[in-house]
């Protein structure tokens, strides 16, 4: 079975693991800490300017729900796709490398060394592939980043 550069943990079975986590695991790891910290910061700095109830809230939860979304991301399986547990209805490709058929929206990842069901792209900030099984945790990552960051903006600048 081909793993690429990327390490499977914690098997549901012999081929699907829950986790697994990218080539540029060490970058995701700094990104997330740094993030971590500076949305800490933030808190303290709207926590200090007395806001009230609903806009930490709004501050807190988009926080949250970041840092939450972000961590699934990098360490949820992206969808790597092994020939052994797929049934194939339409095969249209064949990877030399993984040596397999690949189903439609399968494609290989040449940082990651591995054929990536779903494949979105490559995110080198969670460490690897967006792709089907962590699609829906980068988005909802990106959406909290995007409201975390917009109204923060908006409160430092007394327009919310
Ligand atoms: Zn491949
Ligand atoms: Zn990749």
């Amino acid at each position: 079975m081909n793993w690429g550069k990327c390490k499977p943990y914690l098997y549901m079975d012999e081929c699907i693991p829950v986790i697994v986590l990218g080539p540029n695991f060490q970058l995701f790891l700094w990104a997330y800490i740094a993030y971590a910290i500076y949305g800490f910061i933030i808190l303290i700095l709207l926590y200090s300017r007395h806001l009230g109830f609903i806009r930490l809230s709004l501050s807190v939860v988009s926080y949250t729900s970041t840092l939450t979304n972000y961590f699934l991301a990098a360490f949820m399986n992206q969808g790597v796709s092994n020939y052994s547990y797929k049934y194939f209805i339409q095969p249209t490709k064949y990877c030399e490398i993984c040596k397999q058929r690949q189903q439609k929206q399968t494609e290989h990842c040449d940082a990651c060394g591995v054929c990536i069901e779903g494949h979105d792209h490559h995110c080198p900030w969670i460490g690897k592939c967006v792709g089907r099984h962590n699609k829906r945790y980068f988005y909802v990552f990106i959406f909290s980043m995007f409201v975390f960051q917009i109204s923060s903006i908006l409160m430092f600048t007394k327009i919310l």
